[in-house]
């Protein structure tokens, strides 16, 4: 097991850089000003429009204006709740749930509130070291391979729990699933077998299911089932109810960690006071659901499954590996096999591998080291989700949900995103 500690005690914030992800697209934006074509493959983000009743909502809601409970609406942690119980088959409610403005500012309390040790394998979304960072904390990083689909196993917890003769010492595991940069889920037994190792150390889970809602055959599975008395659930509306400019996050806690919940909600009160309340009411009819947003939810997961399915492809042939993602939005390449031809070219590693796609062949991307691997690692993050979503949604509801989506689909609507593929496959190909 390849076990790196990250040590940050010193709390000094210079150096610790814009999140990558917001960082580049804003380097995109500058770029398409100065006239510069650029394919933003950098952000995740959904492409698709906000369901209609939750837009309807918020209209009808624009003129709430007091400051809500810190915790959250409560009919919105009532809604909330009762989602985690009819899709995650859990126990939970209004009383488990805290509202938060986005789960990144949640997952930031967390850490504050937290007094043991947060464990996190890699590769892992762009913000869970920094903010540990931001408050000098330690991070115990567990780098996963190719081979073990980047997951996290239960030996590798295991080992880590026994390898510091401090078995029991506190410590909050941080898993997501489907996982953001490589797209790819857990089995049940997989969550099975960590729940039983997490039960046994006494370790805490924050599951990041952020994606949750868009795991590609609509068959997600929460840890939480199998570990409800010791798994914090992190969701919200961000990425299936496609609006991540909203700022609505939520956590899901267990009864027993209500200390934790009253620390984090003590924290809010002393800082952002309480989310949006107009958001906050649309949230109650996003979580709440319907027919109209299983359709089209249904209808994402379309689209992004058989998207995934052709870019994976296109980058295979190009000499990559790669999984095939099974939710999400994003491919995490690797391109070691080709490494030859690439360290020719003088591309040792993931920042310059990306740093040479955006000059040479116009595409954004996000290297495999913001993603706490290894420099030399020749890997990447493309978030296949630069499509125009309202066109791509409207025309596949006009195929009926159980046939795949005819041949011609992604090269008319998906066409930038097959584009911004092609240029990677081919900037790496140069030479070869
Ligand atoms: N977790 C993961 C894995 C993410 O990709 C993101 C990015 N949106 C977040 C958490 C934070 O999302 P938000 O703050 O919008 O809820
Ligand atoms: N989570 C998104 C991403 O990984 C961007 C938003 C963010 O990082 O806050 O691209």
């Amino acid at each position: 097991m390849n076990l790196q500690k990250h040590v940050s005690l010193n709390l000094n914030l210079r150096g610790l850089g814009e999140s990558p992800t917001l960082a580049m697209s804003e380097r995109c934006r500058v770029l398409r000003e100065e006239g510069k074509e650029v394919f933003n493959m950098s952000i995740g983000q959904s492409p698709f429009p906000v369901p209609n009743s939750v837009v309807k909502a918020l209209k009808m809601y624009a003129r709430e204006k007091t400051y809500l409970p810190v915790r959250g609406l409560p009919e919105l942690r009532t809604a909330v709740a009762e989602h985690h119980k009819q899709k995650d088959g859990v126990n939970l409610t209004a009383d488990n749930i805290l509202i938060g403005p986005g789960s990144k500012v949640l997952m930031y309390l967390l850490q504050l509130s937290f007094y043991g040790e947060i464990v996190v394998p890699t590769p892992c979304w762009v913000s869970y070291v920094p903010q540990a960072q931001l408050i000098g904390r330690q991070v115990q990083l567990i780098n996963t391979t190719y081979e073990e689909k980047w997951h996290l196993t239960a030996e590798n917890l295991e080992e880590l729990c026994q390898s510091e003769h401090d078995t029991y010492r506190p410590r909050i595991v941080i898993l997501n699933y489907p996982g953001n940069p490589d797209g790819g889920s857990y089995t049940a037994d997989e969550l099975k077998n960590i729940a039983d190792v997490a039960r046994e150390y006494e370790v805490i889970l924050l599951s990041d299911e952020i994606y949750g809602q868009l795991h590609h055959k609509g068959e997600h599975v929460s840890v939480a089932k199998y570990y409800p008395e010791g798994t914090i659930i992190s969701s919200g509306m961000s990425k299936w109810c496609a609006c991540g400019g909203w700022r609505l996050g939520t956590f899901a806690f267990p009864d027993k960690l209500d200390w934790l919940m009253n620390a984090m909600s003590d924290a809010a009160s002393q800082t952002y006071t309480s989310v949006s309340s107009p958001i906050q009411w649309a949230g109650v009819t996003a979580f709440k659901g319907s027919v109209e947003i299983e359709r089209y939810l249904w209808h994402a997961r379309r689209i992004f499954s058989q998207l995934s399915g052709q870019c994976a492809e296109m980058l295979r042939d190009a000499g990559a590996r790669v999984h095939d993602p099974e939710g999400a939005f994003y491919l995490f390449p690797d391109f070691s096999p080709i490494a030859d031809n690439l360290e020719k070219r003088g591309i040792n590693g993931s920042v310059e591998l990306c740093d040479a796609i955006l000059c040479e062949n116009h595409v954004a991307t996000i290297p495999g080291a913001a993603f706490q691997r290894p420099e030399n690692e020749l890997t990447l993050r493309m978030s296949y989700c630069n499509f125009d979503g309202n066109k791509a949604l409207a025309a596949s509801e006009t195929i009926p949900l159980h046939e795949n989506l005819p041949d011609d689909f992604l090269e008319k609507y998906c066409g930038k995103t097959l584009e911004s593929t092609k240029r990677i496959c081919d900037y790496v190909n140069t030479g070869a």
